[in-house]
């Protein structure tokens, strides 16, 4: 059975690919928006696509298998798979938010659903006592990311469950930075995992798509005919090119991972400490490998990977900013997982969108954010290098 085999097995199979003709091996992509019934007075398994479509339907399942779901439902984006949450609130409801997320779920839960009444209160969700003091009667979700974007604060998942338990609140787990492959929500007691397929799910850069997987039936009820009610469904072309990106995640994460607990390591033995005269602050290096990684106790009991993000807060913001310049292989852009390197400044990039009055909760201003590829992790430390010591003879600008 499809849902007792491995995960790396179900990737690579997918459930639920019907339809195949000619011995086809991989399914047709159902580029409808109609299904032609038999009858007119009964529908057919599928009839519009907004409300079912044979090619979501096979990612859908996949997906659910994958995170251990009854259900799961793909979006458009990471935001619009967030946003379907507030369907499940009213007026008057209140969120407690880990404060390391995502810039645009700041956007989202401060600005976009404050506007709709909802109350948000953002905390530091490594404590969970501190969740639990912000929540009060009307308290309905809980959201956090399981490791945080981009300081890789790691918050205690089970711990968080038994506060929603206990609060009768539901809780939510942004599993971006994790993937069903190092972490399941689910199984340690969150009511709703989130993805952002943007990112390692799709690996590529090729594509923006998000994800709800939930256990209860009733919550997966309620949230599928949001879905179709609202609209914000993942076309058939884009399911088809996320199933397809899903075939490879193990063998991608897994190189992707060891290239960052390397690039880490490196990075926090020649970096770790630097004490310049002329740096400011003390330059940080952040990864869940790192044994001073704080948190790292609980996330080596609830994860079975690091992701391939490592930050390195340089101590000197105009520093951080002229060695993102000058590296030849890591682009500078936004976003993360892809296959080829990334770099980034959330501060002045991904978290310009933290409103004003959250600016307590930006990240640090020198925070550089490494997203490692599939590069040869040699290749990608020689180009670092080259950077800090253009940036540190003068020679950048
Ligand atoms: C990128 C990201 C999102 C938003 O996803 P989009 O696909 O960009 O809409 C949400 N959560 C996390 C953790 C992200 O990294």
């Amino acid at each position: 059975m499809a849902d007792k085999q491995r995960i790396e097995t179900l990737l690579v199979h997918g459930v639920g690919a019907e339809g195949k003709s000619y011995g086809a091996t991989v399914a047709p992509i159902y580029h409808t928006s109609t299904f032609d019934q038999e009858s007119a007075t009964s529908y057919g398994r599928f009839n519009y696509s907004r409300s079912a479509n044979p090619t979501r339907d096979a990612l859908e399942r996949t997906l659910a298998a994958l995170d251990g779901a009854t259900r799961a439902l793909a979006y458009p984006s990471g935001v619009a798979a967030l946003d379907a949450l507030s369907l499940l609130l009213a007026p008057g409801d209140e969120v407690v938010c880990s404060r390391d997320v995502y810039g645009g779920t700041y956007r989202l839960f401060a600005q976009s659903w404050r506007a709709r009444g909802i109350v948000v209160h953002f905390v530091d969700a490594t404590d969970d006592a501190a969740v639990e003091n912000a929540c009060s009667l009307r308290t309905r979700l809980i959201h956090a990311e399981a490791l945080g974007n981009p300081l890789l604060s790691v918050c205690d998942v089970r711990a968080l469950a038994q506060v929603a338990k206990r609060r009768g609140s539901l809780l939510s787990i942004d599993n971006t930075s994790l993937t069903p492959l190092n972490l399941k929500p689910l199984d340690l007691g969150a009511d709703i995992v989130i993805h952002s397929a943007t990112k390692y799910l799709s690996g590529h850069s090729d594509l923006t798509a998000g994800t709800l997987a939930v256990r209860d039936a009733a919550l997966g009820e309620r949230l599928a005919f949001h879905h179709n009610s609202m609209g914000s469904v993942l076309s058939p072309g884009d399911c088809a090119l996320l199933s397809r990106s899903l075939a490879t995640l193990a063998v991608r994460l897994e190189r992707q991972q060891r290239n960052a607990e390397e690039f880490a390591s490196r990075l926090h033995a020649r970096w770790g400490s630097d004490t310049r005269a002329d740096a400011s602050r003390t330059s940080r290096v952040l990864h869940p490998s790192l044994s001073s990684h704080p948190g790292r106790e609980v996330h080596l009991r609830q994860s079975s990977g690091h992701g391939a993000v490592v930050s390195w807060c340089t101590g000197d913001s105009e520093r951080s900013a002229r060695i993102a310049q000058g590296l030849k292989l890591f682009a500078v852009r936004v976003s993360f997982g892809s296959v080829s390197s990334s770099v980034s400044m959330p501060c002045f990039m991904s978290h310009l969108s933290v409103p004003q009055e959250l600016s307590d909760f930006m990240p640090p201003r020198d925070l550089l954010r490494f997203s490692i590829g599939l590069e040869d992790v040699d290749d990608l430390w020689a180009d670092l290098c080259q950077a800090i010591k253009s940036v540190d003879t003068g020679g950048a600008s």
